[in-house]
């Protein structure tokens, strides 16, 4: 693999790598850039097909960090960090005892978060060798499950979206289609549900689907027919790229805008849905919340700080629209470029 050439493509300084025999640790920590502040970012503990997959992963994931902090305004730069799975049996508590070294030893340079594949106990064994850890349980001072923020941030994206396309104050009647109500999805159709909207979920998992059914009042759909359903906004809040050429001429919405990372198949897509006239609330700008949730453990946990912020996401994405009706430009773009502009009016550290 050419490494190098790979860093400069992802636009990188910085990648550290720690391996321990003992305890079989096998550990990458991308760190993307800093002039905000410490890299915050999860620690991923997935299969990978080969290491250099893992390394993209970091890469790529470490990236979109540095783009989520800067957007909400966060003083952190973007970090991930994966662990390679021992092909051997190993023990599990050595295992994320000896990640937290690796962690310490950057000094705060790096701070390590749950992600896919690690929990609340991973973290806590994290916490027993260094400070540098968020993501811990609330009975220690953690900020526990970040979801409930995500959903919130996004129930306020999605009144700046409809404010702005459809010219309404509230959401009382709006007609929300919920593509995946596991974590963030539930929480998302409860906030919706409590200011009047209308809802449609479909979910891979039937008894999720039920559950919003019997909560909400959410009519369920098969999997494939809610990008057709006649609605005002489709909020993505599953898995994989939802937006592509098959799906997005089937949209009926004026509005997309949901939790789901990574929401665009291509950038192109983007620009496609602009084209259509159809108003695309950015992922990492929407979906912030459990970041600004998790980024303020760091300073000492307060929800109500946390929830004021993760409020701010209204004004976010109504600048990003603003911005985007101004220069004609899909709202993608437009919030690259305003975190290319913090990122380059940072002062140095
Ligand atoms: P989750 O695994 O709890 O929920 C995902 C749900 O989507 C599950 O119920 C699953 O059954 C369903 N699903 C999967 N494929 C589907 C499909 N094709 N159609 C319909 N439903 C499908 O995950 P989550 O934590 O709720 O996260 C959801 C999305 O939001 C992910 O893309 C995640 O990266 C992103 N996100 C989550 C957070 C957070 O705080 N958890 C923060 C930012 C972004």
């Amino acid at each position: 693999m050419d490494l190098f050439a790979r860093l400069d493509a992802y636009d990188y300084g910085e990648v550290h790598f720690k391996r321990d025999k003992a305890t079989g640790l096998m550990a990458i920590v991308a760190i993307h850039d800093t002039r905000l502040g410490p890299a915050l970012g999860g620690c991923r503990f997935i299969h990978y097909d080969t290491e250099q997959d893992a390394l993209v992963d970091a890469l790529r994931l470490a990236r979109g960090m540095t783009y989520k902090a800067a957007l909400a305004g966060l003083p952190h730069g973007g970090g991930k960090s994966v662990l390679l799975r021992p092909p051997q049996h190993f023990d599990r508590v050595a295992l994320f005892r000896a990640f937290g070294k690796f962690v310490d030893d950057l000094r705060g340079h790096y701070i390590t978060a749950e992600d896919s594949g690690t929990g609340l106990e991973d973290m806590d064994v994290l916490r027993s060798v260094t400070r540098w850890v968020t993501g811990v349980d609330p009975s220690h001072g953690g900020s526990g499950d970040p979801s409930p923020f995500t959903a919130l941030g996004v129930r306020r994206g999605i009144e700046a979206c409809v404010g702005k396309r459809l010219a309404r104050s509230s959401l009382a009647g709006v007609h929300v289609a919920v593509q995946g109500v596991g974590h963030v999805g539930y929480h998302l159709c409860k906030e919706l549900h409590d200011e009047g909207a209308t809802l449609t979920v479909a979910d891979v998992d039937p008894l999720k689907a039920e559950r919003a059914q019997r909560e909400f009042g959410a009519q369920v759909v098969a999997l494939d027919a809610i990008f057709d359903v006649d609605c005002d906004v489709f909020a993505p809040c599953a898995l994989g790229s939802p937006l592509n050429d098959d799906t997005i001429p089937r949209l009926k919405a004026r509005i997309v805008a949901g939790a789901a990372n990574n929401q665009l198949a291509l950038p192109r897509h983007g620009d496609d849905l602009h084209a259509r006239g159809i108003l695309y609330a950015p992922d990492y700008a929407i979906n912030a919340g459990g970041l600004i949730n998790v980024a303020q453990e760091v300073v000492g946990y307060d929800e109500a700080k946390s929830r004021a912020k993760t409020l701010k996401i209204y004004d976010t994405i109504l600048e990003i629209l603003d911005r985007s009706e101004k220069l004609n430009a899909p709202t993608y773009k437009v919030a690259d470029m305003l975190v290319e502009e913090r990122l380059a009016s940072a002062r140095p550290r």
